[in-house]
């Protein structure tokens, strides 16, 4: 008895930790850059703060910072991901041309290449724009995107 008493306490102090009932502030509805975790917004001296509950903290401005370089990375490892998906579909249409496959199975191949490729080019449109982080437009790897013409 004494045992399920012990357990029934922990999963409480883990649910009023998840809860957030332990943290100052109030819950943001955004999530820590570092580990994922939800932030509890206190402002102190007009400036914004956040903080998970683990420890990590940002001012606001730190955590705007922080979002658009996660949003360039991400867009960066989707543009990678679309051209890998566009090579393979071009790999399994011509597999298929060369087993005289029927012409729906190349087909159906080839439209996911060109979605592919469609979406790629989508991407790096945002990339160029560089509305991700307009104080670090000068910086953008723009020649790198510009490299990048094989869509
Ligand atoms: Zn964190």
């Amino acid at each position: 008895m004494p045992e399920e008493e012990t357990t029934a306490d922990a999963v409480e102090l883990d649910q009023r930790s998840l809860t957030g009932d332990d943290m100052p502030g109030s819950p943001s509805g955004l999530t820590c850059p570092d580990c994922g975790g939800a932030l509890w917004e206190t402002c102190q001296d007009h400036l914004l703060q956040y903080r998970c509950h683990v420890g990590h903290a940002f001012l606001a401005e730190v955590l705007l910072e922080s979002q658009a370089e996660e949003i360039e990375r991400s867009l960066w490892t989707l543009l990678r991901i679309l051209k890998e998906r566009m090579a393979l579909a071009h790999h399994l249409a011509n597999a298929e041309r060369q087993q005289d496959s029927s012409v729906g199975a190349i087909r159906h191949f080839e439209a996911q290449a060109e979605q592919a490729r469609r979406r790629a080019e989508m991407i790096r449109q945002v990339l160029l724009l560089g509305e991700v982080n307009p104080l670090s437009e000068p910086d953008m790897p723009k020649q790198t995107v510009d490299e990048q013409q094989d869509f």
